[in-house]
């Protein structure tokens, strides 16, 4: 018998879009963990304070997997891998016969399914006492960059350097939009072999 285990949770929802990076576009659930350490100013998920007053419950896995739809599933945050149980959950998950993609700030690393998408957006420009663990630029299979100033790109220029074999997509910060966007646009027309991510489910009034 499979163990039932619990985690928590911050929300879910299904049948929605992927709205950034490689997977934009596609059909997918979302199942927002519950908790990050991390404090970033502009957290678009309640977590510039550490989610003071966020919804916060204790989901079984049975009931995260019951109530799936999508053929792609996307765990978020918060920070999914501050969680022990992560692993075992993309496991259950998979055994559905659907594929996972995670959103990591890559400030915590557990070894997880090597079929699994991870989307490493580091905020360790922003927040340097939470830097990106080496195994976690290691396994991502896209970078999405938050830009804010521009200066993202020249802190992280090494890593990206070395990490030229996986997509790199810059990524305006959203409530700057009308500043990071043009921004994100010059900045393309330089780094011709980054990509544009667009949050394309705030445009389209999606969850
Ligand atoms: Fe929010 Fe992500 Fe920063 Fe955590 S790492 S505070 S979830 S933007």
């Amino acid at each position: 018998m499979t163990e039932n285990l619990t985690i928590p949770i911050h929300e879910t929802f299904q049948k929605t879009i992927q709205g950034e990076g490689y997977w934009a576009g596609t059909p997918v659930d979302f199942i927002r963990l519950a908790g990050c350490p991390v404090g970033c100013h502009y957290c678009d998920t309640g977590y510039a304070d550490g989610g003071v007053g966020l919804p916060r419950q204790l989901s079984t896995f049975d009931e995260l997997i019951n109530e799936l739809f999508s053929p792609r599933v996307v765990i978020s945050g918060g920070e999914p891998f501050i969680h022990k149980q992560l692993p075992t959950l993309v496991k259950r998950i998979e055994a559905t016969g659907r594929k996972v993609s995670i959103e990591t700030s890559g400030c915590y690393w557990q070894d997880i399914s090597s079929n699994i998408w991870i989307t490493l957006s580091p905020k360790q420009h922003i927040s340097p006492k939470y830097p990106v663990v080496p195994e976690m630029w290691k396994r991502a299979s896209e970078i999405k960059l938050v830009i804010e100033t521009g200066k993202e790109l020249e802190f992280y220029s090494k890593i990206l350097l070395a990490n030229n074999n996986i997509p790199v997509y810059l990524q305006p910060e959203w409530y700057s939009r009308n500043l990071t966007l043009p921004l994100v646009l010059e900045l393309l027309q330089e780094y011709p072999y980054y990509r544009l991510s667009v949050q394309l489910h705030k445009y389209l009034g999606l969850q």
